[in-house]
């Protein structure tokens, strides 16, 4: 069994063969979760778990670059119908509390991807703050595990994990991971402190990635580390450069496996247990 922790096959790029994927991931027993971006592919990722019964699961959330583009892009209540109603999205009758309302999907089993972007620009970090502490909120209420993505400044003047590391401590997350993480060491070891795991993407496997390498073979140990692909993007070695896919999750696993000296077999138990106990499924 495999499990790529992080995918985005309900992403435009796998529009037309996103059934095929997925049907070859459960005949190879490789499960997937699908992280929305946005509240449409949020609705995407549960509609296409909806299709199985088991081992095709959701993330729902508003990344930090989209948390700016239009106002409200989390709306709090929206992303409530989802999980409580599903897919179908009929509107619930709103009493305005939704404390025990049932949890009418067992396939939404996160809140994300959330977090804090500086790439392009430092501008929207206010947006992105309030966007990511609602999602936190979020995934407090319904009992949800959460999924951080950082990246730092182009130039690396503005530390995106220095800024969640604050708010998630504030906070007082507890369940989450950092996914595709790209710091440094002592960040892993700060996050780890605080009971979360790294997210471990394809990088792992390029030739340049020798920090990454480094941490994960002396610094993070297997228990905290959660595989994924980030497919479409971010495809390991030998497939760099191509669309990436979750049957592709097997090289990150391969390579962890090599770097801790251990079998591919007891790699792919450990990290398998890992998200599943992550996502509780
Ligand atoms: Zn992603």
């Amino acid at each position: 069994m495999l499990f790529d922790s992080h995918a985005h096959i309900n992403f435009e790029s796998f529009e037309n063969i996103w059934k095929e994927v997925l049907d070859d991931c459960q005949k190879n027993d490789i499960w997937v979760v699908n992280i929305g971006s946005q509240f449409p592919t949020s609705k995407r990722a549960v509609e296409i778990a909806e299709e199985y019964e088991k081992g095709v699961y959701a993330s729902i959330g508003v990344h930090p670059i989209h948390s700016h583009e239009q106002e409200n892009a989390f709306d709090y209540k929206k992303f409530v119908d989802l999980i409580t109603v599903g897919a179908g999205l009929v509107p619930a009758q709103d009493s305005g509390d939704h404390k025990g309302r049932p949890y009418n999907t067992n396939k939404i089993v996160a809140i994300g991807e959330t977090g804090l972007d500086f790439f392009h620009s430092a501008k929207y970090f206010e947006i992105q703050k309030k966007t990511f502490i609602e999602q936190i909120n979020l995934a407090k209420e319904f009992d949800l595990s959460l999924i951080i993505h950082g990246r730092n400044s182009k130039d690396g003047a503005i530390n995106c994990y220095q800024e969640i590391y604050k708010i998630i401590k504030k906070e007082k997350v507890k369940n989450a991971v950092v996914h595709c993480f790209g710091g440094n060491a002592d960040e892993a070891k700060q996050f780890m402190g605080l009971g979360l795991y790294i997210g471990v993407t394809g990088i792992v496997t390029f030739k340049n990635a020798k920090e990454l390498q480094s941490m994960v073979r002396d610094v993070i140990p297997l228990e905290k580390i959660l595989i994924e692909t980030d497919s479409p993007y971010l495809a390991p070695d030998p497939h760099r450069g191509e669309q990436n896919k979750p049957q592709y999750v097997e090289y990150v696993a391969r390579k962890i496996a090599e770097l801790k000296n251990i079998s591919y077999e007891k790699a792919c138990e450990v990290l398998c247990a890992n998200a599943r106990k992550f996502y509780n499924v």
